[in-house]
């Protein structure tokens, strides 16, 4: 025998993979120090047991029992493919740990499948879905004050314009921009004006239901996105309200409270609308509001 392959079982032991070996019948075989490191399963415990008789019972992302549904072990075995699959195995202690699994059938030598062979390491993607996922949302949110961003709003604002068509109920967009917002700048510098960013975003989405929607538009600009309004009576009193809460808002800066108020266009969503339409009229209805003589809400006509 080549010496390095006599070495063969000791690498297996020395790798952080789980390995484990069963035969036709599933009977486990052989279990590595890997396999006891990320399953809490001692060798004694699990070799000479059947690898479906409770022990491991992984379970995919829905929840459902492989070992009965057929795991990728199992599967390999029958039609002597190999297999990758990401399934939350169960750990002696209790909890679900996520493993990616590699699984290959073993054959003999005229071919036939007499057994197989699985490695498993402890989720490698889910480190990588839970990036992504982290990204994807910093992509979507506002950096200064934690609301939804633009980009996310519009998305929003297109699946919204889309489902009017098809409910009874409808959708309410408000544009809000805020009042002199250069003179606090101005008056108290940036850090505080973008504390003040903060406060509004802050009293905006604190004031909305979960399945409504308050976005930073840009600077000083927010929307926000009321679904399932009976019509334009609802929509003004909650852009009233919004109004309100923020007038009633206040950062203390030293001795001083900085307060600002917001001018609001509102206006219902309509089933022809584009994206552009919508924000311009209530772009056009927010700057109405600033004529009119700010901290103020101006309504789009009923229809
Ligand atoms: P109006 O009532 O007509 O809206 O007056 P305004 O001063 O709010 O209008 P304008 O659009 O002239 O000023 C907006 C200011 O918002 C200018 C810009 O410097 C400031 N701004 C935009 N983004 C930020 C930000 O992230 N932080 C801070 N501190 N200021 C910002
Ligand atoms: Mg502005
Ligand atoms: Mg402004």
């Amino acid at each position: 025998m080549d010496p390095i392959v006599d070495l063969f079982p000791q690498l297996v032991e020395s790798l952080r993979e789980g390995v484990y070996l069963v035969d036709r019948d599933r009977l486990i075989t052989y279990w590595n120090s890997g396999a006891e490191a990320i399953t809490g399963f001692s060798r004694d415990e699990v070799v000479g047991h059947h690898c479906f008789a409770n022990i491991l019972r992984h379970i995919d992302e829905a929840g459902t029992q492989l070992c009965f549904k057929g795991c990728p072990l199992q599967q390999s075995i029958r039609d002597g493919q190999k297999r990758q699959a990401a399934v939350y195995l169960h750990h002696k202690d209790g909890h679900r740990v996520l493993v990616n699994v590699q699984t290959v059938p073993i054959r003999d030598g005229q071919g036939a499948v007499i057994g197989g062979l699985e490695v498993f390491h402890v989720g490698g993607d889910r480190t990588t879905a839970e990036q992504l996922e982290a990204l994807r949302q910093k992509a979507l949110i506002d950096d200064l004050t934690g609301v939804a961003n633009r980009r996310f709003a519009e998305i929003e604002l297109n699946a919204r314009i889309r489902e009017t068509d098809r409910y009874d109920w409808r959708s309410g967009f408000i544009f809000v921009d805020v009042d002199h917002f250069k003179s606090v700048n101005d008056r108290f510098g940036h850090p505080v004006g973008d504390q003040v960013l903060k406060m509004v975003a802050a009293t905006l989405s604190g004031a909305v239901r979960s399945h409504d929607m308050v976005a930073r538009w840009g600077g000083e600009e927010f929307v926000a996105l009321f679904s399932r309004l009976e019509g334009n009576e609802q929509l003004r009193m909650l852009a009233e309200r919004l109004r309100m809460l923020v007038e009633r808002s206040g950062l203390r800066d030293e001795a001083r409270s900085v307060k600002v108020t917001i001018s609001l266009g509102a206006t219902m969503v309509r089933s022809d609308d584009s994206l552009e339409s919508l924000v311009k009229r209530a772009d056009d209805l927010m700057y109405r509001a600033k004529t009119g003589g700010r901290n103020r809400v101006e309504l789009g006509s009923a229809d």
